[in-house]
């Protein structure tokens, strides 16, 4: 067997995050070049070929349309390049479920494309880098990972792009999936999927826009006031994510201006600030005659990228919007 050649895509965060002492609490996301990620990658004795290329050193609290255009173009050439077998992302974690699902949805399901990242900065103690890019390097170079779209690896768990889910603020297991957990388990040294590829061959679902449109997230909280919608929509929202309570629900004043806003023809996606459960349709709220959409699965951030994609394609009908949620 030739050695894999994995091509790195840096962004910065956490795995190349520094503290300037082992036992300092503040630290900087972004600070280690990929070079010298992987001068200590060498030290591992990993068993493929690995070029990197700095693409930001950003926290990813920072990342946006202008790190994204560029990530999406670098994958889309090392994936057609027959001489790169895999793909790997160095991400920070606060929105790596977002980068994955965006690059889920717009990338065929061909080569693996595998985002890491880490809870602890290369220089702490007991760093969780090294580890988990050492997980991604197995999980890319492995030909049974082709075929099933975009995963994120942390904490030994390999995670659809569509259920991978931040839930810890800071344990090195910061991730879930949801509705479906991980996909395998790896480790330095093993790897076990748990089914084969679900999406071989599978093109990618929409195209990659030329901008993404303004959709902003509207959170509900008990006596919230309901004024924030038009105030949204006159500053250019095109859509409205609401992170409801519950199945998502919200008070009836802040449901009556979403209402008035589909009825002026912008989309609303109705998700839920619970971190687990699906938001369904017609439960509390009766979206077929207000022409909401529900969020299944996804959570308010996922629903944001999501909606994005279908208003960035042309797509506004509600029943083709739900659709698209409906899909696993
Ligand atoms: N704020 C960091 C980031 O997302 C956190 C991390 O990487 O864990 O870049």
């Amino acid at each position: 067997m030739t050695t894999p050649h994995i091509r790195i895509l840096a962004t910065g965060g956490t795995i190349a995050g520094s503290a300037g002492s082992a036992i300092t609490r503040g630290y900087r996301a972004g600070q280690v070049a990929i070079a010298d990620m992987l001068a200590g990658a060498k030290t591992l004795g990993i068993a493929a070929r690995l070029d990197g290329v700095d693409i930001a050193q950003i926290g990813s609290q920072d990342i946006g349309w202008a790190e994204w255009d560029i990530l999406h173009s670098h994958i889309a050439e090392a994936c057609a390049d027959p001489d790169v077998d895999g793909v790997i992302v160095t991400h920070g974690t606060d929105t790596a479920e977002e980068t994955a699902f965006l690059l889920d949805l717009t990338l065929a399901a061909g080569k693996p494309v595998v985002l890491v990242g880490a809870m602890r900065p290369a220089d702490a103690v007991g760093s969780d880098g090294l580890r988990n890019f050492a997980n991604a390097v197995r999980v890319a170079s492995d030909p049974g990972a082709h075929g099933r779209g975009v995963m994120l690896v942390m904490g030994d768990s390999i995670l659809a792009a569509s259920d991978a889910r931040k839930w810890a603020t800071a344990n090195v297991d910061a991730f879930k999936g949801y509705p479906r957990g991980p996909l395998g388990l790896v480790t330095p040294t093993t790897l076990d999927w748990f089914a084969p590829p679900a999406r071989i061959r599978s093109p990618a679902r929409f195209a990659w826009p030329e901008c993404l449109p303004r959709v902003e997230i509207v959170y509900a909280a008990a006596d919230v006031e309901s004024d924030i919608v038009d105030a949204l929509i006159s500053l250019g929202a095109k859509g409205l994510v609401l992170a409801g309570m519950g199945q998502g629900n919200a008070p009836k004043p802040l449901l009556s201006a979403l209402s008035r806003v589909v009825q002026a023809g912008v989309p609303v996606v109705r998700a839920s600030r619970v971190d687990e459960g699906s938001v369904d349709r017609n439960v509390e709220v009766d979206d077929d005659s207000v022409g909401f959409v529900a969020s299944r699965s996804y959570n308010p951030q996922k629903s944001r990228i999501l909606l994005q994609l279908m208003l960035a394609s042309g797509i506004t009908d509600p029943a083709r919007m739900q659709s698209e949620f409906d899909r696993r």
